[in-house]
């Protein structure tokens, strides 16, 4: 049995979801025994009823089954009416949600008439006093009391009309109150949802669904954990909406939301989601089905021998402890192997696609900042010498033919690694599912610090039986290296995106894997309907390097890129924001490292955008204001310039290089 202090699910190994109460959001239930719901949010001008029921109407169509619209003052709550009764007449009978941050007012007015009101405890009546650094106790509960007093009407009004109310946390926007008490923490974060649950049940209120969405994966993924283990000791059951906020478009959006959000799902957690994706909103709902439908048959699948003992702490990242190589385990950030073994013919153009562009004139080699640090070439030989800092795996036996080259290594199975006599005096690669680790090999391992292991896994719930493989080494005290392999087949490469960034990236964000491997075969081209493909004309291996280096980054375990941080946009957004990420993104992708926020509106925006390096925030009709940190540098400058005012902020501080 887990100990109660770190349980946050039902089984780390088997699949189970994490039963909640049914909650009804108008006739559409969820939590208890429905299936995980999808759901999105609309980015149209509120007040504009037709734009709105049109493009809920797409939503629905892509498979949202609620759709959240914001009400950021009276008038917009007010027109929910014009928006429902529209819907309806065109046959529509979706749940709306009102999101709700700041006016307790317009809150009031739209649980009298959508299903369900989004509130943001770290803004629901609450002004940011920035003056205020302390809080007495006496301060706090007085602070406390004031909540309630604000809070209570709106309960009751969600009695009253049998209106559903998500309490929704966001990292980036937690009062000063819990700032000050639990700082910028997944508990702060758990605490603010809490205190507005205790409020809702003093006046017997549960028709409640809590999220915990951060920018950071890291933060999101420990946040629900704990509100679950809060949860299972406080004897409550509320559904869960799960979410990554910020995460983004494209390729980084994709990879951060199935990260976090499948995360969570792996372990049975989770009642509905959202993909939060700074594109239009009918793109998201086919990314959040493709993530959600991995579990409709996950149940059942083979045995994985059970854990009494989580090694780990589930609500704090660490690093497994692991040998430090000259390349790889121990302080090295995680490594990437590239898979070139179906190719016979190694070529230039391949070592391009994954990082290495050769210069003929200069006879020398250009490494981008997402080179991969290994190749492996199976049983193939390699007609020109590969750059140095690249180091090649092989097979045994081909490596035993090659055996004066100082920079290859042999990649062995656990029959050959406990009968050969010769290995490699620097690294051994040994490849094994959980099955293999028998005792007779972990006496072997115990002796041999310099063997990598390759962990693989068949089994249906495989990141849990790669995990236990990991606990296993954990607590027999084996600290090799461990690269999470994973192979797929017959799905597409959008699919194999978003699974992979599930499967090795639940692994990462809890400190597990010093390197990571993929394989795909039989890649199907179909596309779905709605699916937005975000990549075209490119190499499979180039596809996966890129693949690989944005998990390592959305895992925030290796950064090798610009990070964006872009709110998805909403009826608060005043300017062209998909336009204006994109060309953000294509000035400054190559400042590696460099955080950048685009935000939507100015309401929001300062709070939610975590820990930017810097904000591009929307203050008023094409209107921008220029954020330093948390510091407002230029205010209200027209969107025209604010691109380029945006890079010369950068150039001034110093933190701009040219792009190579
Ligand atoms: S930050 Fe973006 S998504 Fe959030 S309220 Fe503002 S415009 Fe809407």
């Amino acid at each position: 049995m887990i100990d109660k202090s770190k349980k946050y699910c039902n089984s780390l190994t088997e699949y189970s979801r994490y039963k909640t109460r049914e909650v009804f959001i108008g006739k559409v239930p969820l939590g208890g025994n429905n299936p995980i719901r999808i759901q999105s949010m609309t980015t149209t001008d509120t007040m504009d009823t037709v734009a709105t029921v049109e493009q809920t109407i797409k939503m629905v169509d892509a498979g949202c089954e609620y759709v959240r619209i914001t009400a950021p003052s009276i008038n917009e709550a007010k027109n929910l009416e014009n928006i429902k009764n529209e819907l309806r007449k065109r046959e529509c009978n979706v749940p709306l949600i009102a999101d709700i941050h700041f006016t307790p007012n317009a809150a009031e007015i739209a649980a009298q008439i959508v299903e369900k009101v989004r509130v943001n405890p770290g803004n629901y009546a609450d002004k940011k006093k920035i003056n205020q650094q302390e809080y007495t106790s006496e301060e706090y509960n007085a602070e406390l009391r004031r909540i309630r007093e604000k809070f209570t009407p709106l309960v009751n009004i969600c009695k009253e009309y049998g209106t559903a109310m998500r309490i929704g946390t966001n990292h980036g926007s937690l009062s000063d109150r819990i700032m000050n008490r639990y700082g910028d923490t997944p508990l702060g974060m758990v605490e603010s949802a809490l205190e507005f649950v205790r409020i809702c049940e003093g006046l017997n209120y549960y028709n409640i669904i809590l999220s915990m969405k951060a920018s950071n994966t890291q933060v999101m993924v420990q946040a629900y954990r704990l509100l679950v283990n809060r949860m299972i000791n406080e004897g409550m059951n509320y559904p869960l909406h799960l979410g990554v906020t910020e995460a983004g478009g494209g390729e980084d959006g994709r990879i951060k939301s199935a990260l976090g959000i499948g995360t969570l799902l792996e372990d049975g957690l989770g009642d509905t989601i959202r993909v939060s994706l700074t594109e239009d909103p009918e793109y998201e709902a086919p990314v959040a089905i493709s993530l959600v439908n991995r579990y409709t048959n996950r149940k059942g699948h083979k045995t994985i021998t059970p854990v009494d003992e989580n090694p780990i702490d589930p609500f704090t990242y660490s690093i497994r402890k692991s040998f430090e190589l000259p390349d790889i385990g121990g302080s090295n950030h995680p490594i990437v192997t590239a898979d070139l073994s179906s190719n016979k013919d190694i070529s230039y153009d391949d070592l391009k696609d994954i990082g290495y562009t050769y210069d003929a004139v200069k006879d020398n080699w250009n490494v981008s900042d997402i080179a991969a640090d290994f190749i492996f070439t199976g049983n193939n030989n390699l007609s020109f010498p590969i750059p140095s800092g690249l180091m090649q795996i092989c097979n045994y036996q081909h490596w035993l033919s090659l055996c004066e080259d100082k920079n290859s290594y042999p990649l062995l199975n656990s029959t050959d690694y406990l009968t050969v006599n010769k290995l490699s005096e620097v690294l051994n690669f040994l490849k094994i599912h959980f099955d293999e680790l028998t005792e007779e090999l972990i006496e072997k391992l115990k002796n041999e610090n310099n063997t990598v292991l390759i962990i693989e896994t068949k089994s249906h719930h495989g990141m849990a039986e790669q995990r236990r493989l990991v606990f296993a080494l954990m607590s027999k005290k084996i600290e090799n290296s461990v690269i999470i392999k994973r192979d797929y087949k017959n799905i597409s490469l959008d699919e194999m995106r978003l699974f992979s960034s599930t499967d090795l990236g639940a692994l990462l964000i809890d400190g597990m894997g010093d390197g990571v491997w993929i394989t795909v075969n039989q890649i199907l081209t179909d596309k779905k309907e709605n699916e937005k493909t975000t990549f075209v004309n490119e190499s499979k291996p180039k596809f996966i390097n890129r693949t690989l280096f944005g998990i390592l980054q959305a895992a925030r375990v290796r950064i090798s890129k610009t990070d964006y941080i872009a709110c998805p946009s909403c009826g608060r957004t005043l300017f062209a924001l998909q336009e204006t990420t994109e060309m953000i993104r294509k000035r400054t992708s190559h400042l590696k490292g460099l955080k950048i926020a685009i935000m939507g509106c100015i309401v929001n925006g300062p709070g939610e955008m975590a820990d930017a390096d810097y904000g591009y925030v929307g203050s008023g009709i094409d209107k921008i204001s220029l954020y330093r940190g948390k510091e407002v540098v230029r205010k209200n400058i027209p969107s025209s310039k604010a691109v380029n005012l945006l890079i010369k902020l950068i150039k001034d501080d110093g933190n701009w290089v040219d792009p190579a």
